[in-house]
């Protein structure tokens, strides 16, 4: 018998009946506030498990962080509070047993302080939308899947090319319809799916899964016809035996050529993982790599393989989230750089696919990471290796590499097919304009362009996504205005009355806008940077006679539009294929023999602080999409600038030396990644409260910034000032590498800003 409560008033019942009382962690504030529940509907809740509770009527996710049994009588007797016992409301319902474990949110909370975020914020940010804090109310709709339905009509073809039979015999075996991603996952790829529309023989539409968790699940039956490794060429079985060797917790930076094997690497050592019972991170950068990725791993491990990324509705990413918690069999798990956070244990490998690419860091929403840095250190903490992969290794890497830095690097120098690199071939577009042509096409593109249809051949044409910002540069002789004090362009600002001047974001000097070149004395002297928008009108003018597709974000709807865009390109639908930064990522066509930059000169002079580096990256990238068939491709790039050591070494070809003469140039100039900087980043919709919240925010950081040697630039407007009507100001930090930001810890720079304003802080910054 439990004893009776001393004191009538209070009449309790006993633990076991009132159930635990159970702190639970609520989104309030920044960081998140802990009450106290009962389990009164005895749910066994327990540290660590996500609940449903109410706070102020409202339902809410709570993560549990303490439980206790407490009789009135001990807690008399411990506290010394005899505070009549408060009603406390019940826990509702569970959401997930164990959720968070001590040593992922250990992590969690290292990178929470790494990110200058609460550690609430960042759980929240980590775990799948939806999961902990307020619920929202709306339940979003599941996605639709195309259906692939057997035509009733069509019943045994004569002739058909073997896979396409197979195709046909396997759908009439499973009863005539089936998921394209489940066929996807049994080794039917698009191109086969495609081939049997085209006769007629099925059709497709998009349909509501019953359960798109459930529906999207393969059965065992596509485990049966896996397909088996390739053999190893010597230098993919070099890489292989260096990453066995390398000690538990490190990583390895995989530098190798388009073409050169890195993905069956990948898949090679993700299969010894899966042996030795461990899960794997295959990481890439965009979620438009995603579907061909997923393919690849899903022909090799078949249900093994899970994705996690915002492609997926918040169910899918729960389901995978839930199977990552519970799996008996080791999984590999294919996403984007959120993926990052998934709770697999034991972790072997996390691979970051095109590791150089700068959509690996999360700008905004706070927390700003960089999926690489939180890879690494959830790599030394847990015994698992990373690999980071690129052609184009990013300059922060390759800083890191052994003995000085912690990475060892492996190297794979010849493509598979051993097809030499595609030729660039550079027009100077200061000519172009001194011969009286002022197309955004050249003499040269125009003419090759122009001889794609009849030799059945493709060209994909780069449109540099709008300078958001502009610089000033003379199309007479390509000077640009940079700041006098580092190696960056100068920005162009205006004002709202329309007036303009120029100011570099580095280091904050400001100069007035001419309007006639100091080198050439030319009045072709402008800022640069045409809207994508308006560059596309004169390009559908411009290549009248040419079957045109757009590729960008605004043409491709999530995971599905990428693929029916490049299905319908692949399929012949068109002869150019025109887009931003995305088409030059990962995409494999085999006619397309041309790719093209229309204005190398909107990369190069971006005021970001690694312009120089990305752009290279870019257009190597692009380079690699041309002459993938069996047709020899080229390259073809237009630019005021040809003289620029970006346009050289994109010629050249000699990756490494760029890495090596930038690398010297930015140490002398003491620019990342040879110091460090943070950006805060302030907006709010009224301008001028959100200057004043700049300067008063500058002001008290100012002190912390002198004491640490640490710079501090602004406040400022940000490189675009205005976005869907909020202001937006700016103040850049910089100081010495690897020192601590000079900020103040937990909330104090937001406790005193005004109502309307918001301010994100964004360590180690990729664009400005
Ligand atoms: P990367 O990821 O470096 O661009 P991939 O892994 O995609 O290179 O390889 C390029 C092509 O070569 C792919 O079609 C792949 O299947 C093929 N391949 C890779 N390794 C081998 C190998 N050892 N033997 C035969 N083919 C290979
Ligand atoms: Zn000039
Ligand atoms: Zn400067």
């Amino acid at each position: 018998m439990t004893p009776a409560s001393p004191d009538p008033a209070e009449p309790a019942p006993c633990p076991s009946e009132r159930g635990a009382e159970v702190d639970v962690w609520l989104e309030a504030g920044r960081e998140g506030r802990c009450f106290t529940y009962l389990d009164s509907r005895q749910l066994g809740v327990d540290l660590g498990d996500l609940v449903v509770v109410r706070l102020r009527g409202r339902r809410m996710h709570g993560l549990v962080m303490d439980r206790r049994i407490s009789s009135p009588v001990d807690r008399g007797q411990v506290s010394g509070r005899e505070a009549p016992r408060r009603h406390l409301e019940a826990i509702e319902a569970l959401v997930q047993p164990a959720a968070v474990d001590p040593l992922w949110f250990g992590w969690v909370e290292a990178m929470a302080v790494h990110c200058h975020m609460s550690s609430f914020r960042m759980l929240k940010a980590a775990l799948p939308p939806g999961w902990l804090g307020q619920r929202q109310s709306h339940q979003a709709e599941p996605r639709r899947l195309w259906w692939i339905q057997l035509e009733s009509s069509a019943i045994n073809p004569q002739n058909l090319p073997q896979r396409q039979a197979d195709l046909q015999a396997a759908l009439a075996a499973g009863g005539g319809g089936a998921w394209q991603r489940d066929l996807q996952a049994a080794g039917f790829g698009s191109g086969l799916v495609n081939g049997l529309i085209k006769r007629g023989l099925i059709r497709r539409e998009k349909r509501q899964p019953i359960d798109a968790s459930k529906g999207l699940s393969c059965s065992d039956a596509c485990d049966q016809d896996l397909e088996v490794p390739q053999s190893l060429t010597v230098e993919q079985q070099e890489v292989v035996e260096a990453f066995q060797s390398q000690p538990l917790g490190t990583g390895m930076l995989l530098w190798g050529v388009t073409g050169s094997g890195k993905t069956e690497v990948y898949l090679q050592l993700a299969e010894r993982e899966l042996q030795a019972g461990r899960h794997c991170l295959i990481l890439t950068p965009e979620i438009g790599l995603i579907p061909q990725l997923v393919d690849r791993f899903r022909r090799r491990f078949g249900t093994k393989v899970l994705e996690y990324h915002s492609g997926c509705s918040d169910r899918e990413r729960v389901s995978t989230w839930r199977q990552g918690l519970t799996a008996a069999k080791p999984l590999v798990v294919v996403g984007t750089r959120s993926a990052v956070f998934l709770p697999l244990a034991p972790l072997g490998l996390i691979v970051l696919d095109e590791e150089h690419d700068s959509s690996y860091k999360q700008e905004s929403p706070m927390p700003c990471y960089h999926a690489r840095d939180m890879a690494m250190d959830r790599a030394r903490r847990t015994g698992a290796r990373v690999v980071l992969g690129s052609a184009t290794p990013s300059l922060v890497s390759w800083k890191n590499l052994a003995p000085q830095g912690q990475l060892a690097l492996a190297r794979l120098t010849r493509r598979i097919s051993d097809q030499p690199l595609p030729p660039v071939h550079v027009v100077d577009m200061r000519q172009e304009l001194a011969d009286g042509h002022r197309r955004l096409i050249s003499r040269p593109l125009m003419e090759r362009l122009s001889a794609l249809p009849e030799a059945g051949e493709q060209a994909v044409v780069l449109v540099p996504r709008r300078g958001y910002s502009s610089f000033l540069s003379c199309r007479s002789c390509g000077e640009v205005v940079q700041c006098p004090n580092c190696d960056v362009a100068l920005t162009v600002h205006r004002s709202r009355q329309g007036h303009q001047w120029l100011r570099c974001h580095w280091c904050d000097h400001r100069a007035e806008v001419e309007s006639s070149c100091h080198q050439c004395g030319s009045k072709a002297f402008k800022p640069f940077g045409a809207g994508t928008q308006r560059v596309m009108e004169h390009l559908v003018e411009e290549l009248q006679g040419l079957r045109l597709l757009r590729f960008d974000r605004d043409s491709t709807g999530g995971r599905d539009g990428h693929r029916r865009l490049l299905e319908q390109f692949a399929a012949g639908e068109a002869d150019v294929l025109v887009g931003t930064q995305m088409l030059a990522k990962g995409m494999d066509l085999p006619r397309v023999t041309l790719a093209a930059v229309l204005a190398a000169d909107g990369l190069l002079h971006r005021p970001d602080l690694q312009a120089g580096e990305q752009s290279l990256q870019l257009l190597m990238q692009l380079a690699g999409r041309a002459g993938r068939g069996e047709r020899p491709g080229h390259v073809l790039v237009q630019t005021y600038c040809p003289d620029h050591p970006v346009i050289h070494h994109l010629v050249d070809g000699r990756y490494g030396e760029f890495l090596k003469e930038e690398a010297c140039l930015r140490h002398e100039a003491g620019l990342v990644p040879y110091s460090r900087a943070c950006l805060l980043r302030l907006s709010g919709d009224s301008a001028a409260v959100t200057a004043t919240a700049a300067a008063v925010l500058a002001e008290q950081i100012k002190p912390l910034c002198d004491a640490q040697g640490w710079c501090l630039v602004g406040p400022a407007p940000a490189p675009i000032a205005r976005v869907a009507g909020r202001s937006r100001w700016q103040l850049l930090l910089h100081g010495p590498e690897e020192s601590p930001l000079p900020l103040p810890s937990g909330s104090t720079l937001w406790n005193g800003l005004p109502r309307g304003v918001s301010l994100a802080v964004d360590p180690d910054p990729i664009q400005l």
